[in-house]
This record gives C-alpha cells, sequence and structure tokens, in this order.
C-alpha cells in the first residue's frame, strides 16, 4: 500500500517549514509589489520572524552548557580524547578540502578579471582589526575572564590610529561602533595605534566550550562526589531538548515571515548582476563540497547512503538557510541527528557544539574565494607564496569566525590584510554578503552533522565497550 500517511505523519514539520517557505517567497514578492510599505511598517512585518530568532538564540546558552558538559562527562577521558582528537581531525581536513576547491574555483574562472574595483559601489565602512589580533581574539575567548560574562559578551580587538597632531582629539572616543570600552593596553608608540579592547554581544560560545570542557572532564572523574552535578546537567540536557521541540513547533511561523521580511527589505537587486560571477563561483564551489565531497568522505568512512543522511538533516540544513546562524540553528541540528539520523548522543553532545563553532567549511571556502576575487579585481597577481598564505588564513579566519550572520565577512579582514589587500575592500562583497551567508552557513552545518555520523563510525569499539561495562555494571553494582 502507500505509506504516504507515515512519511507524512514522521516529517510533517519538515513539510509545513517548506511550505513555509515557499509562502514566504509568494508574500514577500506581493508585498514588494502591490504594498508600499515605510520602514516601520517592514520591521512589524517580519516580528514574527524576529521572536523566532531570539528563540533559538535563547535557547543555545543551556543547550551547550548542558550538551558539553554531560557529553564529556558520560565518557571515560581517554575515550573522550580519541573522540576529540578524530572529530578535530575531521573538522581539519574538510575545511582544508573546502578551501583548495575554492581556490581551484576562483583561479580558474576568474569572476574578478573583467572588472576593477571601481566598477562596484563601496557601501559601509569595514571593520579596524589587524591578523595577529583577531588570532589573539580567538585565544582570549577561549579564556573569558569570567564566565557568566561569557554568557553574553565576547571579546574583541579594535585598533585606533592615534592622532599625534591633534593632542585635543581623544582616540578612544573616535568611531566606536561597539557597546562598551573596557580596557585600554599602551599606545604602540612605533606603529603608532592604540589598541582598544571591546565587548561585543552574542555569547561566547569557544569560551563556554573550553571551560564545559575541561568542567564535564573533572565531574565524570569525580566519580561518586560528582554525581549530583553529573545528574543535574543531564536532566537540563533533557529539559533543554524539550523546549527546543516546542520552539521547533513555532519555526514555520517564524520562517514565513522571516524569508518574507527580508525579501521586501533587499533593494539592491543591480550588485547581483556586477557581482554575478563571484557568486556563481562561491556557490558552484559551495555545491560541490556539499553534494560530492561530504558525501563522499562520508560513504567511504560509514558505508552508508550519504544523502539518506543529509535527509534526515533536512530541517536543520533549512533552518540555517533560513537564519543564516550555526549557533542559532545548533538546537535543529541536535534533533535531526538525533531524532532522524540516530547518531549516539555521546557523539553529537559532544561533537555538534564544537562543530558549531569551529568547523566551517563553506565559510572556509568563501573566504578563500572572495580573498582572491578581491585580489583579481585589484589587479592583483597572486604568487603561489600568497596562496598559501590566503589558504592558511582563510582556514584560521573559518575557525574563529562565530556562528552567527556574516560573522565571516569581519574575519575576512584577516585573510585580506594577510596579503596586503586593501582591509577596507569587503565593502566590494557586503552587498551580496546576506545572500552567500545563507548557503555557507547551510554547508557548515552539513558539515557538522557529517562530522557526527563520521566521528561515531570510527569509534564504534569505544562506544561498544563502553556499553559493555556499563551492562556489567548494572548486572552486579557491587
Ligand atoms: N553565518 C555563518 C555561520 O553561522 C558564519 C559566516 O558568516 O560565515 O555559520
Amino acid at each position: 500500500g502507500c505509506d504516504c500517511k507515515k512519511v507524512m505523519k514522521d516529517n510533517w514539520l519538515l513539510i509545513a517549514t517548506v511550505v513555509a517557505v515557499v509562502l514566504g517567497i509568494a508574500l514577500g514578492l506581493l508585498v514588494r509589489e502591490y504594498a508600499n510599505l515605510s520602514n516601520l511598517d517592514k520591521t512589524y512585518f517580519s516580528f514574527p520572524g524576529e521572536i523566532l530568532m531570539r528563540m533559538l538564540k535563547l535557547i543555545i546558552l543551556p543547550l551547550i552548557v548542558s550538551s558539553m558538559i554531560t557529553g564529556v562527562a558520560a565518557l571515560d577521558s581517554s575515550v573522550s580524547g580519541k573522540i576529540g582528537l578524530r572529530a578535530v581531525v575531521y573538522y581539519f581536513c574538510t575545511t582544508v578540502i573546502a578551501v583548495i576547491l575554492g581556490i581551484v574555483l576562483v583561479v580558474s574562472i576568474r569572476p574578478g578579471v573583467s572588472q576593477s574595483a571601481d566598477e562596484i559601489d563601496r557601501t559601509g565602512s569595514s571593520p579596524e582589526v589587524d591578523t595577529v589580533d583577531a588570532l589573539l581574539d580567538l585565544l582570549r575567548n577561549m579564556f573569558p575572564e569570567n564566565i557568566v560574562q561569557a554568557c553574553f559578551q565576547q571579546y574583541k580587538t579594535k585598533r585606533e590610529e592615534l592622532n599625534l597632531t591633534d593632542p585635543n582629539k581623544n582616540t578612544t572616543e573616535k568611531n566606536i561602533t561597539l557597546d562598551l570600552l573596557l580596557a585600554t593596553a599602551e599606545p604602540n608608540k612605533t606603529k603608532e595605534y592604540k589598541i582598544v579592547g571591546l565587548y561585543s554581544d552574542g555569547v561566547n560560545v569557544l569560551g563556554l566550550i573550553v571551560f564545559c570542557l575541561v568542567f564535564g572532564i573533572v565531574i565524570g572523574k569525580m566519580g561518586e562526589k560528582g554525581q549530583v552535578l553529573v545528574d543535574f546537567f543531564n536532566a537540563l540536557n533533557d529539559a533543554t531538548m524539550h523546549m527546543v521541540h516546542i520552539i521547533m513547533l513555532y519555526m514555520p511561523i517564524g520562517i514565513l515571515f522571516l524569508i518574507a521580511g527580508k525579501l521586501i527589505e533587499v533593494n539592491d537587486w543591480e550588485i547581483f548582476r556586477k557581482l554575478g560571477m563571484y557568486m556563481v563561483t562561491v556557490i558552484s564551489g559551495l555545491a560541490i563540497h556539499s553534494i560530492i565531497i561530504l558525501p563522499l568522505i562520508y560513504f567511504v568512512v560509514v558505508r552508508k547512503n550519504p544523502f539518506r543522511f543529509a535527509m534526515g538533516m533536512a530541517q536543520a540544513l533549512l533552518t540555517a538557510l533560513m537564519i543564516s546562524s550555526s549557533s542559532a540553528t545548533l538546537p535543529v541540528t541536535f534533533r535531526c541527528a538525533e531524532e532522524k539520523n540516530h547518531v549516539d548522543k555521546r557523539i553529537t553532545r559532544f561533537v555538534l557544539p564544537v562543530g558549531a563553532t569551529i568547523n566551517m567549511d563553506g565559510t572556509a571556502l568563501y573566504e578563500a574565494v572572495a580573498a582572491v576575487f578581491i585580489a583579481q579585481l585589484n589587479d592583483m597577481s597572486l604568487d603561489i607564496g600568497q596562496i598559501v598564505t590566503i589558504s592558511v588564513t582563510a582556514t584560521a579566519a573559518s575557525v574563529g569566525a562565530a556562528g552567527v550572520p556574516q560573522a565571516g565577512l569581519v574575519t575576512m579582514v584577516i585573510v585580506l590584510s594577510a596579503v596586503g589587500l586593501p582591509a577596507d575592500d569587503v565593502t566590494l562583497i557586503i552587498a551580496v554578503d546576506w545572500l552567500l551567508d545563507r548557503f555557507r552557513t547551510m554547508v557548515n552545518v552539513l558539515g557538522d552533522a557529517y562530522g557526527t555520523g563520521i566521528v561515531e563510525k570510527l569509534s564504534k569499539k569505544e562506544l561498544e565497550q563502553m556499553d559493555l561495562a556499563s551492562e556489567v555494571n548494572i548486572a552486579n553494582p557491587f
């Protein structure tokens, strides 16, 4: 007979979300065509979408903390070390492959060669960061000074040029876009810069992960005495996952208005023609990576149908496409990996939060393509040393990028300044970044998802041994 009913029943949320996307696009186009909304009206229009984003961000904190701590505490420290190492090797290899793929494509398609930088308008201004500052900030964020503060703030460095000729100008007050001015280091006289420490909004996921990792290992080792904490965080994790389920019920409505609101808001379509070849290069790279390379790796290691696995992740991939944030997608990624693909929870709890933060294949590919594209626009020919520099910094920039919308655009500056390209030129690609961001975020999430399947397969032996050991314990507790 027909099992349509069963398919519908199992996937109704996914189907509802797809329908919401289609309706949202239609609604957005209609409103664009026939209604003349003021800016204020537009904000009201995307309000249901804003609520969805707020809920997803809200759940990230308890989710990351409880899943990391329980994930690590559940494993023997030798086992968690092995699993962690496998995950990191997977992250690293796939990121490097993505970068190389991006470079090969952009060098052969040459999207920037027939144009010059002057043809494309520069919009907005670029952040002032330097390669070294950015890498130091990555480390600073791993070791937050205050764990409570890490729950809502991330450290950022900004360099302010010292105006030595005009002593009246107070450099610390100039052009500060981020909220709070916290630390000012000694001005570096030779460079005539002043380093300004700032905190920006958003969870410092990296700092929390490092803290929870160590905390989880410690309470796991404490045995009897630590058990109350392990139980507490296990209960917190279960409760959080139930809340994720509730949020997901609201998802179709939120997404409908999110996509409609975005379509109403965009007003510069001309730029899409000018940057067309650049976008084609990035998107075909992302497509090759996610349709050929990652599935192939999954197939070689796991020996199962990679596309079936990807279908299991469909809800998460769609969410990433709609909200351009791997961190905010994390709750959905968890549910898909555990409920649909039945990946072992001991793997997902550990591999997914770390992956969402440091494993970004899509971002790495995009950074490499964008940097070479900007070099082409500037008529600069890159030698092999510079190509290697771009590859290395693009990898670092993807690790450093937080899983929030357009973080990759900010860390682009690292790549550009490393090869002596004008950092201001990120403004050349800002206008289309919102669209590319969606696609690269989807690939970032897909890479994390395949990672769970691959690491699970590679760790089969250890996981089975642990199951056996716990069965023995249950059988004779003394
Ligand atoms: N938005 C991306 C993510 O969350 C990061 C990026 O801007 O590339 O994964």
